[in-house]
């Protein structure tokens, strides 16, 4: 099939750098999960999309409203259950079996990575499916999937979905953990995510500044595209499984 990665970008692809055992990075955004049909509360999706964003997903509009704001996380949850991994995060499981020193850092909450058989995942922004308490962050598991209503922690807290919420931090270990990937890695994926929001946006900044080769996959271009070695305006579910033949083929 001609495309437009194998029409000019495949020669570009400095194949004698990278081996089995080259360390790997797959770095995702929004745009992986919007293949699979998962929009982001951004989206005009149904009658969430007249709420404000920041009622929503902020530490304030829990306080407010909690009501809502937990039966909006378990529409998303429901949403996600009916989406499924798709060409792209298929991919990046055999990639993972090609390159066995390889993680995926995902700022995605959704869990498609882990449902697509992806390993060495670290979540910048949690996991929708987890749940904590919102005192004493203990790790809580729900009696039901959809908890429209508000359990209760032992120390009194009300339980929340254990994602990262507008003017939270991400979680430390994770973030040193991924950063500690990206300044060892020789190669990484940069796959549907927009550069924009910081710290994440800092990843292919920094595995490139320490010599990584970096491959950017995202249909629009952003303020990372004009540094990266590659970048590829296409969808990763179309991009990604050609780019594995391609290294598939030529890795030693
Ligand atoms: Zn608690």
């Amino acid at each position: 099939m001609a495309s437009i990665f194998n029409a000019m970008n495949k020669q570009l692809i400095p194949m004698e750098r990278f081996n089995r055992d080259s360390q790997v990075v797959f770095f995702t955004g929004a745009g992986i999960s919007a293949e699979s049909g998962i929009s982001t509360f951004r989206d005009p999706d149904g009658h969430w999309s007249k709420h404000d964003p920041m009622k929503l997903a902020s530490q304030t509009g829990f306080q407010e409203n909690p009501v809502m704001v937990l039966n909006w996380y378990a529409d998303r949850r429901e949403a996600i259950q009916k989406a499924k991994p798709n060409a792209a995060h298929r991919t990046i499981s055999n990639f993972q079996k090609l390159f066995s020193n390889s993680v995926v850092i995902t700022q995605n909450v959704d869990g498609l990575h882990e449902r697509a058989g992806n390993r060495s995942i670290y979540e910048l922004h949690g996991n929708i499916h987890r749940h904590k308490c919102n005192s004493c962050g203990t790790m809580i598991e729900l009696a039901k999937r959809k908890m429209r209503i508000i359990n209760r922690c032992a120390c009194g807290g009300g339980v929340r979905p254990d994602v990262v919420w507008f003017g939270e931090s991400l979680p430390l270990g994770t973030i040193n953990a991924a950063f500690e990937a990206v300044q060892r890695c020789d190669l990484m994926f940069s796959i549907g995510t927009s550069a924009q929001v910081y710290p994440a946006a800092q990843l292919p900044v920094e595995a490139q500044s320490q010599g990584a080769f970096v491959i950017e996959i995202n249909p629009e271009p952003t303020p990372f595209s004009h540094l990266a070695d590659i970048s590829v305006r296409q969808e990763a579910g179309l991009i990604m499984p050609q780019l594995y033949e391609e290294f598939h083929a030529q890795l030693k």
